[in-house]
């Protein structure tokens, strides 16, 4: 266990921010976590604790006051086999693209689509991680966590993690109770390829190589790296907002916009949500309002995607993205009457 006062966050935020937390505190052992809260120790840390994973999906507004914690337990294991399903467990500290890698190259289905998301495993399993029409949620059996409450271990089967988009108890209810320490994923060795969304069919059939799990993440791959931008390049964290889910009447309201502008013919995309409801890209009305290859000092929306923020320079501060992030959620506010909501966590 690694134990650090004054630590700086700058190279744990994929977004760059020169933020440092009181204390920093990782584990490389499940037994060493316990260990620790059953001793008492934690009395003498820092408050508010956090716990992070890549940070990734994290903005830090200022230097945190608290204590963060990180997880170091690495693996990656087969546990059993039966049917053409195969469970695997892996640490939360592992990369959520090493497991991607070691599916793909041992032929299991399930997380193809999700290849070359940024961060941990254990922060997968709490965020609900989803690309291409697939969602963490799908494969996952089981998540292994430690409970400050009980300072014990406790499985959650999946069906008991409230899953939803981009979210789970992890993250509402319950957060701050479960530190996840691994996560149990089944997969099938039976081909299971999901191809509906986007292009991603046509990408996947071009050409002639067989359609494996390895292909299907290639293929995920380049078309994720033609879109987003390399955090080790250019700061962000990915989608800033959420895909607002609106009832039929705002849609309507934004149809209208759209075919006024662009003839009576313009489809405005979208999805079905069910219930009268429907989702639109956030990045389409981000777009209709001018925003798309925006920069203004340190910060900007990225010129192929404008639902990603980023720190152009290297240098932006935590006010420069908060004041972009205000500005866009007014205009789209104003124009359309929708509330944009952050995807990325505000710390
Ligand atoms: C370029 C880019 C592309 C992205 N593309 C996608 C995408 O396609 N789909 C998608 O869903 N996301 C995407 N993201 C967002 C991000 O990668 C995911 O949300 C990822 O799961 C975050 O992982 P992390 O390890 O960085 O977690 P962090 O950002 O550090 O933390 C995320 C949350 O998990 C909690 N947490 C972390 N570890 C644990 C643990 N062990 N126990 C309990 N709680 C924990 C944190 O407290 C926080 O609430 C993208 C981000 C970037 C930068």
């Amino acid at each position: 266990m690694r134990i650090e006062n004054n630590h700086s966050l700058l190279k744990q935020n994929t977004f760059g921010m020169d933020v440092s937390c009181a204390c920093y505190l990782e584990y490389g052992s499940a037994e060493e976590l316990v260990e620790f809260f059953a001793s008492g120790r934690q009395f003498t840390l820092p408050e508010p604790f956090l716990h992070i994973g890549g940070g990734s999906n994290l903005l830090f507004t200022k230097d945190f006051p608290g204590t963060v914690f990180h997880s170091r337990i690495r693996f990656i294991k087969e546990l059993s086999g039966s049917g053409g399903n195969v469970l695997i467990e892996a640490g939360a500290g592992t990369l959520w693209d090493d497991v991607c890698v070691f599916c793909a190259e041992n032929g299991l289905w399930g997380v193809e689509n999700l290849s070359g998301i940024p961060g941990e495993t254990g922060a997968a399993a709490v965020q609900n991680i989803g690309a291409y029409g697939a969602e963490i949620k799908d494969v996952v059996e089981e998540v292994r966590c430690f409970d400050a409450v009980t300072l014990a271990m406790k499985t959650i089967k999946a069906e008991d993690c409230g899953y939803g988009y981009r979210t789970s108890i992890f993250k509402e209810g319950a957060k701050g109770r479960y530190t996840v320490m691994s996560v149990v994923l089944r997969l099938s060795e039976t081909p299971k390829p999901r191809l509906e969304y986007g292009h991603l069919r046509s990408a996947v059939e071009a050409g002639d190589a067989e359609i494996t799990p390895a292909h299907v993440r290639s293929v995920v791959l380049e078309i994720r790296n033609s879109k987003l931008p390399d955090p080790s390049k250019i700061g962000n964290a990915g989608s800033f907002f959420k895909n607002p889910i609106v009832p039929k009447s705002s849609f309507d309201v934004v149809e209208n916009y759209a075919r006024s502008k662009y003839g009576k013919e313009y489809e405005v995309p979208h999805f079905d949500a069910g219930s009268g409801f429907v989702k639109i890209p956030a990045a389409w009305l981000i777009e209709q309002c001018g925003w798309k290859g925006y920069r203004e000092g340190n910060v900007g929306v990225y010129e192929k995607q404008p639902l990603v923020l980023v720190n152009v320079t290297g240098q932006a501060r935590p006010y420069e993205i908060l004041g972009l992030e205000t500005r866009i959620t007014a205009s789209v506010r104003n124009l359309f009457g929708i509330e944009l909501e952050p995807e990325v966590e505000h710390i």
